[in-house]
């Protein structure tokens, strides 16, 4: 395992109404197809781009999917600090850089931010981030698991074993997530993750600003998703 060393202080306090989700689980448990579900509900909710040295998927376009890089501009970043978090996961390496956070805070139609990451940056990113919502997608069976890694067909049958057997390692860490969300039929794992996210919005933490302006000015004025 390698993960990085000299990370930057915290983006942001831990009272701060900006949401930011963690979502992560084993490779083929529908994360990807799960974060497009929430993108489209929660248009507000911004995805970050990570950076990685893995080479494009042919559906993949650089800059929208991934910041694709080769390992000596990566390494650089690590250097100059420009991660939130990075590790090196399946033989690759990938990473968070600062300037997504700080780009989707200044965003005034952006409200959160959903970081798809692995077990190992989700651990550095709540080290640094207390407030950040961490949820972990299973599999219903390592059986469907390994159906669904085959049938996304965008891997070579090493990439699959490799990730296939990685699975469990990631599986053995779900103790660095509050939430477990089991991707069984997509529809109703959708609906679970939608919950979290509103009722994340409502924590008293995010929204402290509300009770204090009706406190101040007898009125909470809307604000959007903010307050749905
Ligand atoms: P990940 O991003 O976690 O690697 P993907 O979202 O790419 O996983 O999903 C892997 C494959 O499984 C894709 O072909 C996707 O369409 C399929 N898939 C995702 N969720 C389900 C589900 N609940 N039932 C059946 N197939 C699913
Ligand atoms: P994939 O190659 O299938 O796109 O991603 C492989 C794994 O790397 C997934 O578990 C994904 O969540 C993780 N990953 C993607 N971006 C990052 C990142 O910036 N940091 C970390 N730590 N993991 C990432």
């Amino acid at each position: 395992m390698n993960v990085g060393m000299s990370l930057p202080p915290p983006a942001s306090s831990s009272s701060s109404p900006f949401l930011m989700l963690i979502l992560s689980s084993p490779s083929g448990a529908g994360k990807t197809t799960l974060t497009r579900m929430i993108q489209q509900r929660f248009p507000e909710l911004r995805f970050s781009v990570s950076h990685t040295t893995r080479a494009p998927r042919s559906n993949e376009v650089d800059g929208v999917h991934y910041h694709f890089t080769d390992h000596e501009s990566f390494r650089e970043k690590v250097k100059g600090g420009s991660f939130l978090e990075w590790a090196e996961v399946h033989g690759n390496y990938y990473g968070t850089s600062m300037t997504e956070i700080i780009r989707a805070e200044q965003d005034p139609a952006c409200s959160g931010i959903i970081f798809d990451i692995d077990f190992q940056g989700a651990r550095q990113i709540r080290a640094r981030i207390p407030d950040v919502v961490p949820i972990f997608i299973l599999p219903p069976s390592m059986a469907e698991l390994e159906r669904r890694l085959r049938g996304r067909g965008s891997e070579s049958e090493e990439a699959i074993a490799r990730r296939f057997s990685g699975a469990k390692r990631e599986i053995a860490n779900y103790a660095l997530f509050d939430y477990l969300v089991v991707n069984d039929q997509i529809d109703r794992a959708f609906e679970t993750l939608s919950s979290i996210i509103v009722a994340e919005r409502s924590r008293r933490s995010r929204r402290a600003g509300l009770a204090e302006s009706l406190l101040r000015h007898d009125v909470i004025v809307p604000d959007g998703e903010a307050t749905a």
